[in-house]
């Protein structure tokens, strides 16, 4: 099956499917999404939570052909990886065969996006090639932003994320291709059309990325939304927000910037139809899904 496509004006967005993640991530990540929470909010499913109201939750990248090069925004678990979660440990998935077969094989992705550096958003920046971990990419420039990669690089970091910085980070700082960059209030644009916009508290430095062309705008989340449950209780923090009071303010203050725009919302962890539109819903929004081409 062709990955799911959008476009905004001359961009084009693909989303490229690594993995469902299992039930149990739900009650794990977003422990004030219960059953009740999930059963107020109707229009979750049957695309967004199960019949039982437990969430769906999916690992993916987005693919962006946007001023003539070849961005990928977000990079998933990776395959091979020794992880303490199980359900990402040693995975092995067809990731790079369909990001191959949307047009955009390794070798000539221009750009990597990294909205955060948390272990679902890194894991193919390499693969393991004789006996080493190699960039994925050789010819990108895999963009963070500075905050992020200076938050990182000064923390006492466990066993955990010393083995993801070693096999999935500091391979792509090694071979030169790490390129950390300024995200000032107002986001920054990094290529025609390309804004990083700052979305703090899930991590320090972590960002959205904003696509706009011909008047027409879409936002990649990034984790500060997890889950569309979330539009609608913007106080749901998940577990691992390193900052969950600014988390909350900073996705409150995105969604009403975002509500009612014609803004397309991509969801890093929605599952399909991934996309919509946001309104208002009561106290907070919901969305109106926008499927793929
Ligand atoms: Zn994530």
């Amino acid at each position: 099956m062709p990955a799911p496509v959008w476009t905004i004006g001359d961009i084009t967005v693909h989303r490229i499917d690594e993995t469902e993640l299992p039930p149990e991530t739900g009650p794990w990540l977003l422990p004030g999404a219960t059953p009740d929470v999930v059963a107020a909010a109707p229009w979750l499913r049957p695309d967004f939570a199960r019949p039982d109201h437990g969430l769906r939750l999916a690992s993916h990248s987005f693919a962006v052909r946007a001023g003539g090069l070849r961005i990928l925004v977000d990079t998933g678990i990776g395959n091979g990886k020794d992880r303490a979660n199980p359900a990402w440990n040693h995975l092995n998935t067809d990731y790079l065969t369909r990001l191959e077969a949307a047009g955009f094989p390794p070798g000539s992705i221009d750009l990597v996006v990294l909205t955060h550096l948390h272990t679902d958003h890194v894991g193919w920046n390499t693969r393991y090639h004789e006996g080493a971990w190699v960039p994925t990419f050789p010819r990108a420039r895999y963009v963070v932003a500075r905050d992020e990669w200076a938050y990182w690089s000064a923390a006492e970091l466990d066993a955990a994320r010393r083995q993801l910085f070693r096999d999935s980070v500091h391979p792509v700082y090694d071979h030169g291709l790490l390129d950390p960059v300024d995200v000032p209030a107002t986001g920054t644009e990094i290529v025609p059309g390309v804004t990083l916009v700052p979305t703090p508290g899930h991590t320090p430095g972590q960002v959205a990325v904003r696509l706009s062309d011909a008047g027409k705008s879409a936002l990649i989340t990034g984790d500060c939304v997890h889950h569309p449950v979330q539009l609608g209780r913007p106080d749901l923090s998940s577990c691992v927000d390193i900052d969950p009071a600014q988390a909350v303010a900073t996705r409150r203050d995105l969604l009403a910037s975002l509500a009612g725009t014609g803004t397309l919302v991509l969801g890093s962890h929605f599952p399909p139809p991934t996309a919509g539109y946001l309104r208002p819903d009561g106290t907070g929004y919901r969305l109106d899904p926008a499927p793929a081409e």
